[in-house]
């Protein structure tokens, strides 16, 4: 059994970048970038207007009310460009170049126009400088402003438009294979026969390793036989760059997907991790594929998904940020670790009146729960050899990316919900 961080440093050892494809604009959201984004122009680009009003010169209207000369209109798109003199002011709006030889802006607010005689009363004065925006007072020509690395999301696109990114480069999304293996396995479309249960664990990879950024192949079931997986772990690999399988890999008799893999010459990483759940999980590499051999209890499967398998699927598509970040929360109850392995116990997270953010822990009875496991929004993590954990206490948490509306930190949504198992409202009952 190795260390989980151990694991994790192995995952991030033997995953490399995909090369960078260039992808248009309005399909980059949720790609990393592979560039830098640099500045093709000053911003603003030129001296704006911040009102609709009056280019003026401060020091003719240091005394009001002040009556100026209009010689020009400045509008976005189709500036004045002359040189105004003193005396005189020209009428702007909002977002148009501020003309030479104009030091400030009154808003329309405060002046009056002087009927059908070309000037205009200023009923206030105004300091220089004021409702101008200066060319480069934000960004300069030139200026890095997003990395390498990061993910672009929706607040990032302005950015790349202004600046001229019709068409950004970002990393390739992996490709990815997911195979649930198991004789007793159905399809979610079918009814389980005599001791027969649904497949969840091809879905389940399948929908975390969209979210994590990579193009999905969901692959038919394939059972207990060694030779059967063989022969479809090697057609697998051979299509993908990562290939996700569940199931097969604790010490039961009929496990026999590290076997498959052994045999079909995989170099093989780590077969076994100080975690719980997930401890048998096994990474290798067959061919130029990385190979995850989750175990195939659904939570497991989750909590390994998103240790590992995520980590190289950041990984390979660049992002700077691989690994989930962790927060600080405070215990609402007692937790349980365990001595020889480091525990991830499913959580929700929530604030109370104060803000504190909380971690609830989940009344769970183990890794096949995957119901109670449906309403987890956090992995409250326990290190090894901690017994237990007491309520108050401050503990880490990390936050799978569970759907779009989590990612932007809605953890309070998803605990509203959370008391209603067993009761979906009025009357019904699961
Ligand atoms: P295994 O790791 O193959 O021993 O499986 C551990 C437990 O997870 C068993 O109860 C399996 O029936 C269950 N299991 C395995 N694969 C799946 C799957 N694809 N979907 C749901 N449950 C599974
Ligand atoms: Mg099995």
């Amino acid at each position: 059994m190795i260390p989980v961080a151990d694991a994790i440093q192995i995952v991030l050892d033997q995953t490399t970048t995909l090369p960078a494809e260039s992808v248009a604009l309005a399909d980059a959201l949720g790609r990393i970038l592979a560039e830098d984004i640099v500045a093709d122009t000053d911003l603003p680009p030129f001296d704006r207007a911040q009102m609709d009003g009056y280019a003026l010169r401060a020091a003719d209207v240091a005394s009001t009310p002040a009556r100026l000369r209009i010689v020009g209109e400045s509008a976005a798109g189709a500036g004045w460009h002359h040189e105004m003199k003193a005396g005189e002011v020209v009428r702007i709006m909002t977002g148009a170049p501020v003309p030479a030889g104009a030091d400030a802006v009154q808003q329309v607010e405060l002046t009056r126009e002087v009927d059908g005689a070309g000037f205009v009363e200023i009923l206030e004065a105004v300091k220089a400088g004021r409702s101008i925006v200066k060319q480069a007072a934000e960004i300069k020509v030139g200026e890095t402003v997003l990395c390498a690395g990061e993910e672009i999301n929706a607040a990032m696109i302005a950015t790349l438009a202004s600046f001229g990114y019709a068409r950004v480069k970002v990393g390739r999304r992996p490709r990815v294979s997911v195979m649930a293996t198991g004789s007793e396995l159905v399809d979610v479309s079918h009814k389980p026969g005599r001791d027969q249960i649904r497949d969840s664990n091809n879905y389940t990879i399948a929908t975390y390793a969209s979210l994590a950024g990579a193009t999905v192949e969901r692959l038919p079931l394939v059972g207990d036989d060694t030779e059967e997986l063989k022969r479809q772990i090697a057609k697998a690999a051979a299509a993908s760059d990562v290939l996700i399988t569940s199931g097969g890999v604790s010490m039961g008799v009929y496990d026999f997907t590290k076997a498959a893999l052994q045999e079909l010459g995989a170099e093989i990483f780590f077969e076994r991790v100080a975690l719980r759940p997930g401890k048998p999980t096994v990474f290798a590499r067959l061919g130029d594929a990385l190979v995850f051999g989750l175990p195939g209890n659904p939570v497991s499967v989750a909590v390994t998904f998103n240790l590992f398998a995520r980590t190289a699927l950041r990984v390979m598509q660049g992002a700077k940020e691989a690994t989930l970040t962790a927060d600080t929360a405070v215990l609402a109850r007692d937790v349980k670790g365990s001595i020889d392995r480091e525990s991830y116990l499913p959580a929700i997270l929530r604030t109370d009146e104060k803000g504190t953010l909380l971690a609830e822990p989940l009344k769970w009875g183990g890794s096949s729960d995957f119901v109670s496991f449906a309403r987890t929004t956090a992995l409250i993590n326990v290190p090894r050899g901690v017994g237990r954990i007491e309520t108050g206490s401050p503990v880490k948490v990390l936050r799978p990316i569970i759907s779009e509306a989590y990612a932007l930190d809605r953890q309070d949504f998803f605990a509203a919900f959370a008391p209603l198992r067993g009761n979906c409202g009025s009357g019904s009952k699961r």
